[in-house]
């Protein structure tokens, strides 16, 4: 029996325009305790339906599931999975031969909140960022097979560092279903090996795709810099689009390795490529190779708002080296994922940067998260990455 779960008065209004979430200060009582997971009915302060979702222990107190009255179970899984490839397969990254990996199932942006998954060859990462995701994982694998038949061989459940630590599940990273026989899957026809037993997030930013594609476009004859270059999502584009030389830098050692064996997958023995295990600020200070395409992506700098002031400090320095040290001519892509940070912020911390190096800078393009990566209409919360195209004269 699902426990009911009754608001104060007249805090249902934001639920009545589809919000996912409920604030622990809008509940009024539960009629019994419930567990960090459960899922919960809730019912305005007349006792009148209103939606259905997972009870956390926090600020945010319930993570809205669906807004009609049914029974969360397999078929519920599988009917929101269905949407979701759907979604992608209209979207032209599922299905198709030439790109293997995308993100199915991106929290609120699908209906979903709490839950990752994306899709790498016939493996599927998921990710839970809820006690209630976790507690549904195997419902929701069963259903992930029931909508992908015989094309999914694998899961691989990767929650250890996401789920709430208070709750002290004590989850291991591991296969919930199946094994892989390879890691390797395809973005727009380049090849990546993903990481998911040790990579951050699932394994690979797919959130790049575009952006990448984009990027492909401007390094004809470039020297290209790709800073914070992870998996070197960026560097393999560049080479195929035709890049004098491309350079890929990360503080990661291990990233150093990855974007080499990526770049030997696509490009064997190819010599333009060089990576460099060096912090970002020292290798741009010290630079003399003249680059005129830049990349910079950096880790969210700002995880919660109270970071926020520091955040754009730290953009509005690192964009200003950059542009300070860019020949002229040259094409800067440059980028903010943190969700702290709106695009109007990043932007202005970008124009501060380039009043602070006194060039002439024109915004050619602005960017941001893929069609895979949706955001929800009535979940405004889940824009997070921002990027500019800007030609520094
Ligand atoms: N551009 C990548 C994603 C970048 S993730 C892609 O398309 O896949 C951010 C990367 O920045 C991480 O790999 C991290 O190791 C690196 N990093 C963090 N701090 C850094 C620093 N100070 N200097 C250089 N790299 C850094």
């Amino acid at each position: 029996m699902m426990k009911t779960l009754y608001l104060k008065k007249g805090k249902e209004d934001s639920l009545k325009r589809f919000h996912p979430w409920i604030f622990s200060g809008a509940v009024h009582h539960i009629d019994c305790e419930p567990e960090e997971g459960d899922i919960v009915r809730v019912a305005d302060s007349d006792g009148n339906f209103i939606a259905c979702g997972h009870w956390q222990i926090g600020s945010i107190a319930v993570r809205v599931l669906t807004f009609e009255e049914r029974e969360i179970d397999v078929s519920f899984w599988s009917e929101r999975l269905q949407v979701a490839l759907d979604v992608r397969r209209s979207i032209g990254v599922a299905g198709r031969e030439n790109n293997t990996m995308f993100r199915l199932v991106h929290g609120e942006g699908d209906n979903l909140p709490g839950l990752i998954i994306d899709i790498y060859g016939e493996t599927a990462v998921m990710q839970a960022h809820s006690v209630g995701m976790h507690v549904c994982r195997m419902q929701i694998a069963e259903a992930l097979k029931q909508v992908f038949g015989d094309s999914l061989k694998a899961i691989y459940y990767k929650s250890e560092t996401t789920l709430p630590f208070k709750a002290s599940l004590g989850q291991e990273n591991g296969f919930i279903y199946g094994k892989s026989d390879t890691n390797v899957a395809v973005e727009n026809g380049l090849k990546f090996h993903i990481d998911w037993l040790k990579g951050q997030k699932t394994g690979f930013f797919v959130d790049q795709r575009d952006n990448r594609s984009l990027l492909e476009h401007y390094a004809y004859g470039r020297n290209v810099l790709n800073m914070f270059c992870y998996t070197g999502g960026f560097s393999v584009y560049a080479m195929r689009g035709e890049a004098k030389l491309v350079h890929s830098v990360d503080s990661s050692a291990k990233a150093v390795e990855l974007v080499n064996a990526n770049v030997a997958l696509n490009f064997p023995d190819d010599n333009r490529h060089e990576a460099f295990a060096e912090d970002a600020f020292k290798y741009l200070e010290q630079m003399t190779t003249p680059y005129d395409l830049i990349i910079l992506d950096p880790p969210a700098f700002a995880k919660h708002k109270d970071a926020l002031k520091n955040a754009l400090r730290g953009y509005t320095k690192l964009n200003a080296k950059a542009f300070e040290k860019i020949q002229p001519g040259g094409v800067l892509f440059t980028f903010s994922c943190s969700q702290a940070v709106d695009k109007d912020q990043f932007r202005r911390a970008v124009f501060t940067a380039a009043a602070i190096s006194r060039r002439k800078v024109r915004i050619l393009h602005q960017l941001h998260q893929p069609a895979d990566h949706p955001i929800n209409i009535y979940h405004p919360e889940g824009e997070y990455l921002k990027g500019l195209v800007l030609y520094v004269e």
